[in-house]
This record gives C-alpha cells, structure tokens and sequence, in this order.
C-alpha cells in the first residue's frame, strides 16, 4: 500500500503500512451564547454561563418598560456533536474503515469496505462489500432510526413536532 496524506489540499506525509489517521475534537463546550459569547451549561431551569450566572450580561431589553437583565441566548457549538472522525487502512483485511464517534468517545459509527479475497470460496471472490451502521445492529455506537433511505435520526426516535432547544 502507498498512500499520500493531504490536509486542505496540502500534503503532509505519505503513508506505507497499515494506518490509523484521526481528527479529534474538543466536545466540552455543548452551548454558547449568542449575545455575550459565553460558554454555557445546560441547567433544569435554563443555561448558566461558567460562573453560574443565568443572566446574561450582554442581555438587550425589549423595550424601556422591559426588565433589564435576562438570560443567556444559547446556541449549538457546530461540530461538537462530534467526539472523532477517523480513517483507518487494513491491508491484511483488505480494507479501509471510516468513522464516526457521536456518542461514547471509546466507540464510533463505521463504514467499511472490504474486497472478498481472490481464493474465497464464494461467488463473491475478489468483489468489493461495503457494511454500514443499520438499525437493529447488536451493540450499535448508538440507536438508528429510519428517516428516509440512507438517512438515519440518531439517538432517540424523531419527534413529530419541534422541540425547544435541548442537549441530544
Ligand atoms: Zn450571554
């Protein structure tokens, strides 16, 4: 195996045995305010900002008869549903893996391709399988539910109406 390892475009190293390449991503921080750029926390009656304020400091009343304090506006930090992304080559398997971890960082989604070896004594000697996470797989990374072909709700089922903003 001969490969070349490029990040945006560049390349950085070339590879020549089996290996495990991995992004990994900083997952602590869920919300953030939109308003003050605080970090916040989810807390039962709402999102505390690391001092364990609720109040906002960068709060903007609606109007002059308005309170003048109010709280956080939280928002998703992108990518930090994502614990790792990885790519990892078998040369001995005959296949290359990629994954996904969203949930338990010590697992992850995978997809799989593998080539059947040339002396299996199978129709399918010498073709190439491609596995994907499914629902109903034992022990998954975490529980899939069928959304349209192809596309999955991960986690728990779809909700029929929108929710207010919450943790997954
Ligand atoms: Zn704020």
């Amino acid at each position: 195996m001969f490969a070349g390892l490029a990040v945006d475009g560049t390349t950085v190293n070339s590879l020549d045995e089996d290996s495990t390449i991995e992004l990994t991503f900083a997952t602590d921080t869920e919300f953030r305010c939109t308003a003050c750029g605080a970090d916040l926390v989810e807390t039962p009656g709402g999102f505390d900002d690391d001092t364990g304020e609720s109040d906002c400091p960068a709060y903007l009343p609606d109007g002059p008869d308005a309170d003048d304090t109010g709280p956080h506006t939280p928002e998703r930090v992108a990518l930090a549903w994502c614990n790792s992304a990885g790519i990892r080559t078998d040369e001995t398997d005959d296949a290359i893996t990629l994954s996904l971890s969203t949930g338990d960082p010590r697992g992850a989604f995978t997809i799989t391709i593998r080539r059947v070896p040339d002396d299996a004594d199978s129709p399918l000697a010498g073709r190439l399988l491609l596995h994907l996470p499914h629902p109903g797989e034992p022990t998954p990374h975490e529980p899939l539910h069928p959304l349209h072909p192809g596309t999955f709700v991960i986690g728990r089922p779809a909700p029929t109406r929108r929710g207010h903003l919450t943790a997954a």
